[in-house]
């Protein structure tokens, strides 16, 4: 059997640990879906509770929303969604699989995995034509008189088609943005690269609406606090590389587009987009619905329509970024035998990691499991704990390296005389005693959660 590549490695991990299931597992799955299980859950929510506090609740000038799924088809009219929104899609008659024209070069033909589409003999590729990506469902009772809505392909048209009730209901002032995350759909043609490209995934979007004579400095800054977000969550390494559009590139009413871009095992892949949108959408929204989209600034008594710049995330895909630049087989010298070993461990950051530390009694007598229980007890008030009491104690720290769980203390027979336990450091390894009453202290200075 050949050696597994470092993908099937973190897939086999991701499944194996509980971090993420292929959607509808027991059935055969549905392609482009995914479960999140109880690990997985724990790091997309912490990935998502970062973005929240660092883009809105810990700014002054940008407020959070959540707007529906399903939305008035006019919305996807005017945004473009409903033309626009397609990928050149090919067809083989003969064996009937689908691909995305603009990617034949990379996509294999079903019967010979070694050839691309249309290099085997009996392929029968059709021209290429337009497929639209959104996934359509009907409102209502009878499916013939329903009304067809759209599942939303981007969190970013609520905030547009809100940016009047957001002026209206607060003291908000441009500039300022409206920011949301949630669940997105696509119809992707080829979902592939496991989580990557879904059909259903989460985005993170915020729209930051100013005057039109500060745009440019306001994406400059969007697009360096973007790309810092990235490596001050842990992305350190030249693998995360910041591309900026060139102008034949851009859309019509762009003046500039950056997409922050991860090295992921099989090439580089993007995460984040960073626009400069001008007054496209607010203007296409006026046209469509007839509404004053443009704002007045009292101190100026001048009327505009404000320029967006809109940095638009993916949640899940960055899911994945995070759990690759943190994937290690790292050589070790094992910490109880001493020989030489090799422990999988991810160097999550401290903020992301599922769970925060782990509990562990090494005596099982004098009243230490009941010592241990307690303090995890307190620690549970605090952040996402783990407690183990099975197997040899070099076991259970692999399996806390294993779900990135950044401390794991040890209720030990020294603990009885001193009060102290043993703090060990997922990265180093190292071990240091930590005075009992000390160590949420101890623990909060270093996970920053
Ligand atoms: P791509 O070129 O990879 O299809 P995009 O340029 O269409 O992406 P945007 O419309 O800019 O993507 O969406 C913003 C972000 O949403 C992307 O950077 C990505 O992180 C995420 N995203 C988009 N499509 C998917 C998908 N099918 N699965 C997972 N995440 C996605």
């Amino acid at each position: 059997m050949p050696e597994p590549t470092v993908m099937e490695k973190i897939v086999s991990l991701c499944k194996r640990r509980g971090f993420i299931y292929p959607g509808s597992d027991i059935y055969g799955g549905l392609q482009g879906t995914w479960d999140y299980g109880p690990l997985g859950v724990e790091l997309l929510r912490n990935i998502k509770n970062a973005w929240w506090r660092d883009m809105v609740t810990g700014r002054d000038d940008v407020v959070g929303i959540e707007t529906a799924i399903l939305m008035n088809r006019t919305v996807w009219q005017a945004s473009g969604h409903e033309v626009n929104f397609t990928d050149p899609l090919v067809d083989c008659k003969a064996c009937k699989a689908r691909f995305r024209a603009d990617q034949i070069d990379e996509s294999q033909c079903p019967r010979k995995p070694s050839k691309k589409p249309g290099e085997h003999t009996d392929c029968q590729l059709t021209e290429a034509r337009k497929f639209n990506m959104m996934l359509k469902t009907t409102l209502g009772p009878v499916e013939e008189s329903g009304q067809e809505v759209f599942l939303r392909p981007e969190t970013a048209q609520g905030m547009f088609v809100n940016f009047k009730n957001v002026c209206d209901s607060t003291r908000i002032k441009v500039p300022f943005g409206i920011a949301q995350m949630g669940k997105s759909f696509r119809n992707e043609i080829t979902p592939k690269q496991f989580i990557f490209r879904s059909r259903e995934f989460e985005q993170m979007e915020m729209e930051f609406f100013c005057h039109p004579s500060t745009s440019l400095e306001w994406y400059a800054t969007w697009r360096d606090a973007r790309f810092k977000w990235y490596k001050d969550l842990g992305i350190k390494s030249d693998k995360l590389r910041l591309r900026e559009h060139a102008k034949e590139e851009l859309s019509h009413y762009s003046q500039g587009t950056s997409d922050i871009e991860y090295l992921f095992p099989w090439g580089w892949g993007e995460l984040e987009g960073i626009a400069h949108r001008g007054d496209y959408d607010l203007k296409q929204h006026m046209q469509y619905s007839g509404k004053d989209l443009s704002y007045f600034n009292d101190e100026t008594k001048e009327r505009f329509i404000p320029h967006v710049i809109e940095p638009a995330a993916g949640a899940t895909r960055s899911l994945l970024a995070f759990l690759c630049e943190a994937y290690e087989d790292q050589k070790i010298v094992d910490e109880e035998s001493k020989k030489e070993d090799t422990r999988t461990v991810l160097h999550l950051h401290p903020r992301l990691a599922p769970v925060k530390a782990a509990i562990f009694p090494l005596v099982k007598k004098d009243g230490m499991p009941e010592r241990a229980m307690a303090i995890y007890k307190d620690l549970q008030k605090h952040f996402p704990v783990f407690y183990d009491e099975k197997g040899a104690v070099g076991r259970r720290y692999r399996r806390q390296d294993e779900a990135g769980t950044p401390f794991c203390l040890t209720i030990d027979g020294q603990t009885a005389q001193d009060n102290s336990v043993t703090v060990r450091d997922r990265d180093s390894m190292a071990q240091q005693r930590v005075a009992c009453d000390k160590i949420l202290l101890y623990l909060l200075e270093r996970l920053t959660v």
